[in-house]
């Protein structure tokens, strides 16, 4: 009997993980016909300067409307598309059309836009990237590629050879998610950053009675300044936190603060309107989420 059991909770097991392949396997098959039909759009989310208060760039972010099961989480189709490979072709359909809709836009503002390790590991991507940039015919310091450090689990040298010819292209380079990963020190020495992203896990509950990310970010902003590097602070969404984050010297701000990811045509609208930006939102801060 106590066999009998055993199998039957296999049975169970394996219908469960069937179903969860299965379901996997048609969301994939969802993302092939998005792309073919066009479903995929990128939107954009403001960027700002503590010291200016001024609109410096937006960060280009994908977006899937499914048209039977609605949006579908960014994080979950992005993880699809980097293990099947589909993100090589995401990514370059994301670049070529962000650098486009810039083209656009005031010289002073900047797009970044998100590399995928598959990518990066791409020997063509430089080549990729200067053709995006020409055929939009931007200047290439408008454009910040966002890279995360899992890049450098990759092989050394081919890492150190990619980072060189991206910088050779004039495009500036941000460590984006900056804490969550191996952060190591050994990174910042070698590869030439222009910009440090603070991942908004620490800026979430950060002014709350107690909390050591207010040190955190202090030491990260004063290493990256003394690197000659700017830091952005992610997912600042409260009056405090934007208070705290400008007080522990963060150069630029992005979060629901100063504006959610915009679609192309309202970001476009917005920076008709000028640049200068204001805060919005609640003052206080709440428990960080689990
Ligand atoms: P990320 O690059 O770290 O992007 C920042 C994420 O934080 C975005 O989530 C953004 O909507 C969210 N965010 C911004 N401000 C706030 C805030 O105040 N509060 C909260 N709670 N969240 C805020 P999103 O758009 O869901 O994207 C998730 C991740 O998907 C991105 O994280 C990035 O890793 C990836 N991703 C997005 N677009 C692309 C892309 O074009 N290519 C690649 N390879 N990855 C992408
Ligand atoms: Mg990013
Ligand atoms: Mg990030
Ligand atoms: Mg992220």
């Amino acid at each position: 009997a106590a066999k009998d059991l055993g199998r039957g909770r296999f049975h169970f097991y394996s219908n469960d993980l069937h179903a969860e392949a299965e379901a996997r396997s048609q969301l994939e098959q969802d993302l092939r016909d998005a792309i073919a039909e066009g479903q995929l759009q990128l939107y954009y989310q403001p960027v700002v300067s503590s010291a200016t208060e001024k609109l410096t760039g937006f960060e280009a972010l994908l977006r899937w409307e499914h048209p039977q099961r609605g949006w579908v989480p960014t994080d979950k189709f992005v993880k699809i598309a980097e293990d099947t490979g589909l993100i090589a072709q995401i990514g370059e359909w994301a670049l070529r059309t962000a650098c486009h809709e810039l083209a656009g836009w005031p010289e002073e503002v900047r797009v970044a836009v998100n590399i995928s390790p598959l990518q990066f590991a791409n020997p063509q991507l430089p080549a990729l990237v200067a053709n995006a940039i020409a055929q939009a015919g931007i200047h290439p310091s408008r454009l910040e590629l966002e890279i995360t450090e899992s890049v450098f689990l990759n092989d050394d040298t081919c890492t150190d050879t990619m980072f060189a010819a991206l910088k050779g292209l004039g495009v500036r380079l941000a460590l984006d998610d900056f804490g969550t990963g191996y952060s190591s020190l050994g990174y910042l020495k070698k590869a030439p950053f222009d910009k440090i992203k603070i991942d908004q896990s620490f800026v979430r509950g950060a002014t709350l009675p107690g909390s050591r990310n207010g040190a955190i970010i202090a030491s990260v902003t004063s290493l990256a300044h003394a690197l000659g590097m700017d830091t952005t602070a992610e997912g600042v969404e409260t009056l405090d936190e934007l208070e705290l984050v400008r007080l522990h010297g963060c150069s630029h701000v992005q979060g629901f603060i100063y504006g959610r990811p915009l679609c192309a045509s309202d970001a476009s609208e917005r920076v008709k309107d000028g640049l200068t930006v204001e805060a919005k939102g609640p003052r206080a801060s709440r428990a960080p989420r689990q």
